[in-house]
């Protein structure tokens, strides 16, 4: 599932292509991935493009917004004469003339460009808010990783309200923080050497503190290296996301620590996520 730096490239690249351009035309292929009503949507021009946790915002000038949320396997592919534009779960048919069978909804906009929205397992949406409901629903989420909101004091209150939650748990918890999922935690506890079933309560503020600055670096160079996609991934630019080829732990079990520490990653299931650590960097706390 894209994580937050996977939603920020595809945000920062959308963002260039379709702002101020005027959605002109929407089919939709696939009624559940599309809720709302496509009048609100319709000659409507695009402001802004933000993104809150995982989930994609497209801001329209009468102040309604377009929501998107990838999912397992969505994709948000943008083509216009001379530039396709894609982000989401990397596949096979990324590069197929579109629509395909797994277009679930098509916008075009003024300039005669289209942006599909793939989704070949359908659990992903695009819903159509106004300004109230988008602030009822971004404000189930916990703050943003790099606002300061995210901070030491929040920090350890929450962790007194599930003091028994590993820490793994707690921060893919999109209510304690937004966007982080399964690459970016195991990475983060990596570099704060920490092992990913420690409880919550055992950790000290200079541990949390070590979360907080390791979070934001691994999610800054995962925005810096576009994102992760699988390394036989390239998309019609001949770009693709790098960040795979940066990560310290996720997927690399039976490889050597890159610490230089001697030891082997190893991979353990925490709340039905595969984890990835190193046993002697991250040493259980007794
Ligand atoms: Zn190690």
């Amino acid at each position: 599932m894209p994580e937050l730096p996977e939603v920020e490239t595809i945000k920062l690249g959308l963002s260039k292509k379709i702002i101020n351009k005027k959605i002109t035309d929407i089919v939709v292929y696939n009624k559940k991935s599309f809720q709302g009503n496509k009048s609100d949507v319709l000659q409507q021009r695009v402001i802004d493009v933000e993104r809150r946790a995982k989930i994609l915002r497209i801001i329209l000038e009468n102040s309604h917004s377009l929501l998107f949320h990838l999912k397992m396997t969505g994709q948000l592919i943008y083509i216009d004469r001379n530039k396709r534009v894609a982000g989401g779960h990397p596949s096979h048919d990324w590069h197929d003339k579109l629509p395909n069978k797994h277009t679930r909804v098509q916008f075009t906009f003024d300039n005669g460009a289209g942006l599909f929205f793939n989704d070949l397992r359908k659990f992903g949406w695009c819903k159509v808010m106004n300004q109230e409901e988008v602030e009822k629903s971004f404000g189930l989420f916990g703050p943003e990783p790099f606002s300061n909101d995210f901070n030491l004091k929040y920090l350890l209150d929450k962790a007194k309200r599930y003091p028994a939650r590993t820490i793994k748990q707690f921060l893919m918890d999109q209510t304690v923080v937004a966007g982080i999922g399964n690459i970016y935690n195991d990475e983060a506890l990596f570099l704060s050497k920490i092992y990913p079933k420690t409880k919550v309560s055992k950790l000290t503020s200079h541990e949390w503190q070590k979360i907080i600055t390791n979070v934001r670096k691994v999610l800054t160079k995962g925005i810096k290296y576009g994102g992760t996609t699988d390394s036989d991934y390239v998309d019609a630019d001949g770009k693709s996301g790098g960040m795979q080829n940066h990560l310290n732990v996720y997927h690399k079990t039976g490889e050597k620590c890159q610490s230089g520490c001697g030891g082997i990653i190893e991979r353990i299931v925490i709340g039905g996520r595969g984890t990835y650590f190193c046993p002697n960097c991250q040493k259980e706390k007794i």
